[in-house]
Protein backbone atom coordinates (compact mmCIF):
# COMPACT_ATOMS: atom_id res chain seq x y z
CA UNK A 1 0.00 0.00 0.00
CA UNK A 2 0.72 3.30 -0.72
CA UNK A 3 0.91 6.63 1.93
CA UNK A 4 0.02 9.00 -0.73
CA UNK A 5 0.57 12.24 -1.00
CA UNK A 6 -1.70 15.85 -1.59
CA UNK A 7 -1.19 19.00 -2.57
CA UNK A 8 -4.00 21.44 -1.48
CA UNK A 9 -5.63 23.39 -4.44
CA UNK A 10 -6.50 27.20 -4.69
CA UNK A 11 -10.07 26.23 -4.19
CA UNK A 12 -9.62 24.10 -1.05
CA UNK A 13 -9.89 20.88 -2.35
CA UNK A 14 -6.91 18.11 -2.53
CA UNK A 15 -5.47 16.31 -5.01
CA UNK A 16 -3.72 13.05 -4.46
CA UNK A 17 -0.10 14.15 -6.09
CA UNK A 18 -0.11 10.47 -7.74
CA UNK A 19 -2.13 9.79 -10.09
CA UNK A 20 -2.75 7.10 -12.90
CA UNK A 21 -2.29 8.54 -16.90
CA UNK A 22 -4.41 6.66 -19.72
CA UNK A 23 -3.45 7.85 -23.12
CA UNK A 24 -2.71 5.68 -25.69
CA UNK A 25 -4.89 2.73 -23.60
CA UNK A 26 -7.68 1.38 -25.36
CA UNK A 27 -10.97 1.16 -23.96
CA UNK A 28 -11.26 -1.79 -22.73
CA UNK A 29 -7.29 -2.09 -21.47
CA UNK A 30 -8.37 1.18 -19.82
CA UNK A 31 -10.70 -0.92 -17.40
CA UNK A 32 -8.31 -3.48 -16.45
CA UNK A 33 -5.99 -0.19 -15.76
CA UNK A 34 -7.61 1.25 -13.65
CA UNK A 35 -8.72 -1.49 -11.38
CA UNK A 36 -5.02 -2.60 -11.34
CA UNK A 37 -4.20 1.38 -10.30
CA UNK A 38 -7.14 1.17 -7.17
CA UNK A 39 -5.90 -1.86 -5.35
CA UNK A 40 -2.23 -0.90 -5.73
CA UNK A 41 -3.50 2.28 -3.90
CA UNK A 42 -4.15 4.70 -6.64
CA UNK A 43 -6.72 7.13 -5.65
CA UNK A 44 -6.36 9.52 -9.38
CA UNK A 45 -6.90 8.61 -12.65
CA UNK A 46 -6.29 11.36 -15.68
CA UNK A 47 -8.18 10.64 -18.80
CA UNK A 48 -9.74 13.18 -21.36
CA UNK A 49 -12.64 12.89 -23.83
CA UNK A 50 -9.99 12.68 -27.08
CA UNK A 51 -8.47 9.39 -25.43
CA UNK A 52 -11.68 7.61 -25.92
CA UNK A 53 -11.36 5.87 -22.83
CA UNK A 54 -13.86 7.46 -20.64
CA UNK A 55 -16.21 4.33 -20.71
CA UNK A 56 -13.00 2.26 -20.02
CA UNK A 57 -12.23 4.39 -17.28
CA UNK A 58 -16.07 3.62 -16.00
CA UNK A 59 -16.05 0.72 -16.19
CA UNK A 60 -13.16 0.17 -13.86
CA UNK A 61 -13.57 2.42 -11.21
CA UNK A 62 -17.37 0.78 -10.96
CA UNK A 63 -16.44 -2.71 -10.45
CA UNK A 64 -13.79 -1.76 -8.31
CA UNK A 65 -16.43 -1.19 -5.46
CA UNK A 66 -14.32 1.66 -5.04
CA UNK A 67 -15.99 4.20 -2.97
CA UNK A 68 -16.75 7.89 -5.19
CA UNK A 69 -15.44 9.87 -2.32
CA UNK A 70 -11.57 8.23 -2.25
CA UNK A 71 -10.96 8.73 -5.89
CA UNK A 72 -10.35 11.79 -7.60
CA UNK A 73 -11.63 11.73 -11.41
CA UNK A 74 -9.85 14.10 -14.26
CA UNK A 75 -11.43 14.42 -17.74
CA UNK A 76 -10.87 16.84 -20.22
CA UNK A 77 -12.90 19.14 -22.95
CA UNK A 78 -11.43 18.30 -26.33
CA UNK A 79 -10.31 21.27 -28.38
CA UNK A 80 -12.95 21.32 -31.01
CA UNK A 81 -16.04 21.32 -28.26
CA UNK A 82 -14.58 24.74 -26.93
CA UNK A 83 -17.30 27.51 -26.80
CA UNK A 84 -19.75 27.75 -24.17
CA UNK A 85 -22.40 26.24 -25.38
CA UNK A 86 -20.31 23.37 -27.02
CA UNK A 87 -17.94 22.75 -23.93
CA UNK A 88 -21.49 22.21 -21.59
CA UNK A 89 -22.71 19.19 -24.18
CA UNK A 90 -19.54 17.97 -24.37
CA UNK A 91 -19.03 17.86 -20.49
CA UNK A 92 -22.53 16.00 -20.37
CA UNK A 93 -21.11 13.33 -22.72
CA UNK A 94 -18.00 12.95 -20.67
CA UNK A 95 -20.17 12.46 -17.78
CA UNK A 96 -22.14 9.81 -19.35
CA UNK A 97 -19.39 7.89 -20.69
CA UNK A 98 -17.79 7.70 -17.56
CA UNK A 99 -21.18 6.57 -16.01
CA UNK A 100 -20.47 9.35 -13.19
CA UNK A 101 -22.56 12.18 -11.84
CA UNK A 102 -19.52 14.49 -11.05
CA UNK A 103 -15.80 14.77 -12.23
CA UNK A 104 -13.29 15.84 -9.17
CA UNK A 105 -11.58 18.31 -12.00
CA UNK A 106 -12.11 19.38 -15.34
CA UNK A 107 -9.72 20.22 -17.92
CA UNK A 108 -9.45 22.40 -20.95
CA UNK A 109 -6.97 20.33 -23.17
CA UNK A 110 -4.77 23.08 -24.75
CA UNK A 111 -5.78 26.69 -25.25
CA UNK A 112 -5.54 26.29 -29.23
CA UNK A 113 -5.22 30.42 -29.27
CA UNK A 114 -6.24 30.61 -33.01
CA UNK A 115 -9.50 29.36 -32.08
CA UNK A 116 -10.14 32.16 -30.39
CA UNK A 117 -12.39 30.23 -27.36
CA UNK A 118 -10.90 29.32 -24.22
CA UNK A 119 -12.37 32.79 -22.42
CA UNK A 120 -16.30 31.24 -23.46
CA UNK A 121 -14.91 27.87 -22.32
CA UNK A 122 -13.98 29.09 -19.45
CA UNK A 123 -17.08 30.33 -18.63
CA UNK A 124 -18.97 27.35 -18.91
CA UNK A 125 -16.33 25.63 -16.82
CA UNK A 126 -16.94 28.17 -13.90
CA UNK A 127 -20.88 27.55 -14.40
CA UNK A 128 -20.45 23.59 -14.51
CA UNK A 129 -18.39 24.32 -10.96
CA UNK A 130 -21.28 26.28 -9.57
CA UNK A 131 -23.23 23.41 -10.31
CA UNK A 132 -21.20 21.00 -8.46
CA UNK A 133 -20.70 18.98 -10.86
CA UNK A 134 -16.95 19.57 -11.68
CA UNK A 135 -15.54 20.25 -8.61
CA UNK A 136 -12.48 21.66 -9.66
CA UNK A 137 -11.50 23.44 -12.85
CA UNK A 138 -8.04 23.57 -14.82
CA UNK A 139 -6.53 24.30 -18.02
CA UNK A 140 -3.77 22.45 -19.86
CA UNK A 141 -0.97 23.59 -22.25
CA UNK A 142 -1.23 26.80 -21.07
CA UNK A 143 1.08 29.67 -21.16
CA UNK A 144 1.37 32.77 -18.66
CA UNK A 145 -0.18 35.38 -20.83
CA UNK A 146 -3.61 32.45 -21.53
CA UNK A 147 -3.66 32.01 -17.94
CA UNK A 148 -3.55 35.74 -17.52
CA UNK A 149 -6.22 36.52 -19.79
CA UNK A 150 -8.39 33.84 -18.39
CA UNK A 151 -8.07 35.51 -14.71
CA UNK A 152 -8.33 38.85 -16.35
CA UNK A 153 -11.51 37.93 -18.20
CA UNK A 154 -13.62 36.18 -15.38
CA UNK A 155 -11.81 36.66 -12.47
CA UNK A 156 -11.68 32.73 -11.69
CA UNK A 157 -8.15 31.24 -11.60
CA UNK A 158 -7.50 27.65 -12.65
CA UNK A 159 -6.91 25.25 -9.58
CA UNK A 160 -4.17 23.73 -12.25
CA UNK A 161 -2.56 24.11 -15.16
CA UNK A 162 -1.13 20.13 -16.15
CA UNK A 163 1.99 20.76 -18.54
CA UNK A 164 4.37 18.80 -20.44
CA UNK A 165 7.24 18.25 -17.84
CA UNK A 166 10.16 15.93 -16.73
CA UNK A 167 13.83 15.68 -15.79
CA UNK A 168 14.75 16.88 -19.53
CA UNK A 169 11.85 19.65 -19.83
CA UNK A 170 11.79 20.93 -16.27
CA UNK A 171 9.56 24.24 -17.32
CA UNK A 172 11.02 26.67 -14.25
CA UNK A 173 9.59 29.99 -16.04
CA UNK A 174 6.11 28.38 -15.86
CA UNK A 175 6.14 26.88 -12.20
CA UNK A 176 7.40 30.25 -11.18
CA UNK A 177 4.43 31.68 -13.12
CA UNK A 178 2.26 29.14 -11.34
CA UNK A 179 3.67 29.72 -8.04
CA UNK A 180 2.99 33.45 -8.12
CA UNK A 181 -0.71 33.04 -9.25
CA UNK A 182 -1.30 30.81 -6.90
CA UNK A 183 -1.91 27.86 -9.47
CA UNK A 184 -0.69 23.93 -8.86
CA UNK A 185 1.75 22.05 -11.91
CA UNK A 186 0.78 19.02 -13.12
CA UNK A 187 3.11 17.16 -14.57
CA UNK A 188 2.41 15.00 -18.25
CA UNK A 189 4.66 12.61 -19.63
CA UNK A 190 6.23 12.79 -16.56
CA UNK A 191 8.99 9.94 -17.77
CA UNK A 192 9.45 11.64 -20.45
CA UNK A 193 7.15 8.91 -22.23
CA UNK A 194 10.08 6.49 -21.40
CA UNK A 195 12.94 7.88 -22.61
CA UNK A 196 14.18 9.05 -19.31
CA UNK A 197 14.49 5.52 -17.86
CA UNK A 198 17.72 4.78 -19.34
CA UNK A 199 19.60 8.16 -18.50
CA UNK A 200 22.56 7.06 -16.58
CA UNK A 201 22.26 9.73 -14.08
CA UNK A 202 18.59 8.72 -12.86
CA UNK A 203 20.45 4.92 -13.21
CA UNK A 204 23.38 5.84 -10.56
CA UNK A 205 20.95 7.49 -8.47
CA UNK A 206 17.86 4.37 -8.61
CA UNK A 207 21.08 2.06 -7.94
CA UNK A 208 22.17 4.59 -4.58
CA UNK A 209 18.39 4.25 -3.32
CA UNK A 210 17.81 0.63 -4.12
CA UNK A 211 14.79 2.19 -6.75
CA UNK A 212 14.06 1.93 -10.06
CA UNK A 213 14.31 4.68 -12.67
CA UNK A 214 10.92 5.48 -13.11
CA UNK A 215 10.62 5.55 -8.75
CA UNK A 216 13.46 8.08 -9.12
CA UNK A 217 11.78 10.03 -11.55
CA UNK A 218 7.96 9.74 -9.97
CA UNK A 219 9.67 10.98 -6.58
CA UNK A 220 11.13 14.20 -7.88
CA UNK A 221 8.35 15.04 -9.45
CA UNK A 222 6.82 14.44 -5.78
CA UNK A 223 9.82 16.04 -4.05
CA UNK A 224 9.21 19.33 -6.06
CA UNK A 225 5.33 19.84 -4.91
CA UNK A 226 4.06 18.76 -8.15
CA UNK A 227 1.25 16.50 -9.30
CA UNK A 228 2.26 13.45 -11.53
CA UNK A 229 0.19 11.09 -13.74
CA UNK A 230 2.70 8.24 -15.16
CA UNK A 231 0.93 6.16 -17.28
CA UNK A 232 1.38 2.31 -17.49
CA UNK A 233 -0.98 -0.72 -18.48
CA UNK A 234 1.50 -3.27 -16.93
CA UNK A 235 0.43 -4.27 -13.33
CA UNK A 236 3.57 -4.31 -12.16
CA UNK A 237 4.99 -1.07 -13.58
CA UNK A 238 1.19 0.41 -12.06
CA UNK A 239 2.23 -0.89 -8.61
CA UNK A 240 5.69 0.13 -9.29
CA UNK A 241 5.57 3.93 -9.79
CA UNK A 242 3.42 4.52 -6.72
CA UNK A 243 6.27 2.71 -4.63
CA UNK A 244 7.56 6.18 -4.21
CA UNK A 245 6.86 6.88 -0.65
CA UNK A 246 9.31 5.15 1.42
CA UNK A 247 12.47 7.03 0.27
CA UNK A 248 13.58 10.17 -0.62
CA UNK A 249 16.36 12.18 -2.83
CA UNK A 250 18.71 14.08 -1.06
CA UNK A 251 20.70 17.42 -2.23
CA UNK A 252 23.51 15.57 -4.29
CA UNK A 253 20.38 13.48 -6.51
CA UNK A 254 18.36 17.33 -6.33
CA UNK A 255 21.40 19.12 -8.42
CA UNK A 256 22.34 15.89 -10.65
CA UNK A 257 18.57 16.19 -12.06
CA UNK A 258 18.42 19.95 -12.10
CA UNK A 259 21.22 19.48 -14.90
CA UNK A 260 19.31 17.12 -16.81
CA UNK A 261 17.21 20.51 -17.59
CA UNK A 262 17.19 21.07 -21.79
CA UNK A 263 16.09 24.12 -23.75
CA UNK A 264 15.58 21.40 -26.32
CA UNK A 265 13.54 19.02 -24.06
CA UNK A 266 10.25 19.08 -25.26
CA UNK A 267 8.69 15.97 -26.96
CA UNK A 268 5.12 16.75 -27.23
CA UNK A 269 3.65 19.97 -28.98
CA UNK A 270 4.36 23.71 -28.49
CA UNK A 271 1.00 24.80 -27.30
CA UNK A 272 1.63 28.04 -28.61
CA UNK A 273 2.12 26.64 -32.56
CA UNK A 274 -0.14 23.08 -32.44
CA UNK A 275 -2.44 22.75 -35.07
CA UNK A 276 -5.27 21.56 -33.07
P1 LIG B 1 4.91 8.86 -19.39
O1 LIG B 1 5.98 9.85 -19.26
O2 LIG B 1 4.02 8.59 -18.24
O3 LIG B 1 5.57 7.52 -19.91
C1 LIG B 1 4.79 6.39 -20.15
C2 LIG B 1 5.62 5.27 -20.76
O4 LIG B 1 6.73 4.98 -19.91
C3 LIG B 1 4.79 3.98 -20.83
O5 LIG B 1 4.17 3.87 -22.08
C4 LIG B 1 5.80 2.91 -20.60
O6 LIG B 1 6.35 2.55 -21.82
C5 LIG B 1 6.86 3.57 -19.78
N1 LIG B 1 6.79 3.23 -18.34
C6 LIG B 1 5.89 3.66 -17.41
N2 LIG B 1 6.19 3.17 -16.20
C7 LIG B 1 7.29 2.40 -16.36
C8 LIG B 1 8.09 1.65 -15.47
N3 LIG B 1 7.82 1.59 -14.17
N4 LIG B 1 9.15 0.98 -15.98
C9 LIG B 1 9.47 1.04 -17.29
N5 LIG B 1 8.75 1.76 -18.19
C10 LIG B 1 7.68 2.43 -17.72
O7 LIG B 1 4.06 9.27 -20.69
P2 LIG B 1 2.60 9.73 -21.10
O8 LIG B 1 1.65 8.62 -21.17
O9 LIG B 1 2.82 10.57 -22.31
O10 LIG B 1 2.15 10.76 -19.94
C11 LIG B 1 1.44 10.34 -18.80
C12 LIG B 1 0.02 10.87 -18.80
O11 LIG B 1 0.01 12.28 -18.93
C13 LIG B 1 -0.84 10.39 -19.98
O12 LIG B 1 -1.23 9.05 -19.86
C14 LIG B 1 -1.97 11.38 -19.90
O13 LIG B 1 -2.86 11.03 -18.85
C15 LIG B 1 -1.22 12.66 -19.57
N6 LIG B 1 -0.90 13.47 -20.78
C16 LIG B 1 -1.54 14.66 -20.93
C17 LIG B 1 -1.27 15.47 -22.03
C18 LIG B 1 -1.96 16.78 -22.16
O14 LIG B 1 -1.89 17.40 -23.23
N7 LIG B 1 -2.64 17.25 -21.15
C19 LIG B 1 -0.35 15.05 -23.00
C20 LIG B 1 0.31 13.83 -22.83
C21 LIG B 1 0.04 13.06 -21.71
Amino acid sequence: MSQQTSITLNDGRAIPQVGLGVWQVPDETATQSVAEALKAGYTHVDTAAIYENERGVGRGLAQSGVTRGDVFVTTKLWNENQGFDRTLRAFDESLNRLGLDHVDLYLIHWPSPAREAYVDTWKAFIRLREEGRARSIGVSNFTAEHLDRLIGETGVTPVLNQIELHPRFQQRDLRAAHEARGIATQSWSPLGQGQLLSDPAIARIAQKHGKTPAQVIIRWHVDNGLVVIPKSVTPSRIRENIAVFDFRLDEEDLSAIAALDSAEGRIGPDPMTAKF
